[in-house]
């Protein structure tokens, strides 16, 4: 029905919020106080450093991608700011579509202007005039709070020309996606951006190179771009010292929502302070591209999971207990991958589907000859596909049949 969606509110760990400091406590309607709660400190401290400043503080503080592949966000910026051809573009990837990702929501619809800011910032410091800003078509709260904070931003001089008096020209369109899980690939996004079908470009190039309008372009995910303000206003190495982490925790637990920690807690101090509702069997890390995991005293780093064969993603912790119908789940993720498979390569496009009809054939009687199959379509699509959807597609289904025994 109509009811009035409540704002989510988030969950601090020991360490308190930062990040998600102003969500619940400002008004996200308001320019004014979002200033007077420390909103615009970090432009204008960017605009004291200077362009090659502002990249050396995010180098600095180490920052990675919070989308969920953690590529180096100033590397990211220092190549584009490198590039002689022009205009360079800025694109925030706002089409937040992972199953169980819900992070960069909380903070478009509780903290629009932290978004616009930190787009500001990194236009400043990699010459960009011109910024997308990319959102799933299924966010209309996040969107209304975005354009409304947009058009204040411009009204009061903070977009568009000569920005603070500074000379800087900044402006932000925003464009919405239409439902396909495909146009968050950064590549598909710069497609359904300029009028064609939202399909991914082969890398490399890289965006960095060759992008939007085939010109130099930045991509960034909303939450990595918000961390830029606390970079800046405390310093990199301050930063880097409690570096905050969002979370988005939900299945068989108390208090499912968005955590903020800093990194270094272990899995089991996160699923605790969710509150497990019974055994804790198993947790989906990274969401249907990632995989299950049973060792709750991992660090949850990029390098911790990734060590115990698993991946924070765009961090979902899907909590499974003993009454997950594990292979119902493992079929609605296939059915999803191949429901979303944009059909341009074809280990991706048959091999989703072929997945699919196996786990449908394994969920009713187990045939050695399903699971070899099942083990040689995923392989082929990992390896051959030309994009993350169809090289992740497996590593769900494979883990649970190699860690959690689903199958035997
Ligand atoms: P990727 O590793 O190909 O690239 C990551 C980023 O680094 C990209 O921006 C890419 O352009 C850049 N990059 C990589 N190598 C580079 C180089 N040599 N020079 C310059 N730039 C370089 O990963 P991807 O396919 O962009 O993303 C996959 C990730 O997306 C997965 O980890 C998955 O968890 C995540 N994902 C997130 C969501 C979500 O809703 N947040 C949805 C689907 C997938
Ligand atoms: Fe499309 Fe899948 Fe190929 Fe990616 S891997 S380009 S989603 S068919």
């Amino acid at each position: 029905g109509d009811a009035p969606v409540k704002d989510a509110v988030p969950q601090a760990g020991k360490d308190g919020l930062l990040l998600l400091r102003r969500v619940g406590t400002t008004d996200p309607g308001s320019l004014d106080d979002y200033r007077a709660n420390g909103g615009y400190t970090a432009l204008r401290r960017a605009f004291e450093l200077g362009p090659a400043g502002v990249i050396r503080e995010v180098l600095e503080s180490g920052l990675v991608g919070r989308g969920g592949a953690a590529f180096p966000t100033g590397r990211k910026w220092d190549a584009t700011a490198r590039q002689p051809d022009h205009p360079h573009y800025l694109v925030c990837n706002a089409d937040e579509s992972e199953p169980g990702t819900f992070k960069d929501r909380v903070i478009m619809e509780g903290d629009p202007y932290a978004l616009v800011e930190a787009m500001t910032i990194a236009a400043y410091a990699t010459g960009c005039a011109k910024g997308y800003l990319y959102i799933r078509g299924e966010y209309p709260r996040a969107t209304a709070r975005l354009q409304h904070a947009i058009a204040t931003a411009r009204s009061r001089g903070l977009l568009g020309e000569n920005i603070l008096g500074k000379g800087l020209s900044f402006d932000i369109e925003l464009r919405r996606g239409a439902g396909a899980y495909i146009c968050g690939e950064e590549t598909a996004i710069f497609n359904s951006i300029e009028g064609q079908r939202g399909e991914p470009r082969s890398k490399p190039p890289f965006p960095v190179e060759k992008g939007l309008f085939g010109k130099p372009t930045v991509v960034n995910n909303v939450e990595t771009l918000v961390n830029v303000l606390p970079i800046l206003e405390r310093g990199a190495q301050a930063y880097a010292a409690a570096e905050p982490k969002l979370f988005c925790v939900s299945g068989a637990v108390e208090r499912p929502g968005v955590y903020e920690l800093t990194f270094g807690a272990t899995l089991r101090e996160l699923v605790e302070l969710a509150g497990t509702t019974g055994t804790t069997r198993a947790v989906l890390l990274g969401g249907a591209a990632g995989a299950f995991v049973t060792d709750l005293d991992i660090p949850l780093t990029f390098e911790g999971t990734r060590n115990a064969g698993a991946t924070l993603g765009s961090g979902v912790v899907l909590v499974i207990d003993d009454t997950v119908d594990m292979k119902r789940l493992l079929l609605r993720i296939a059915e999803f991958f191949r429901d979303e498979s944009c059909g341009q390569c074809v280990p991706c496009r048959v091999g989703t589907v072929r997945q699919e009809e196996a786990l449908h054939r394994l969920s009713s009687r187990v045939d050695q000859d399903d699971l070899v199959l099942l083990r040689e379509v995923g392989q082929t699509m990992r390896d051959a596909s030309i994009c993350g959807l169809g090289q992740t597609a497996w590593n769900a289904v494979e883990s649970a049949i190699d860690r959690l025994g689903v199958f035997k």
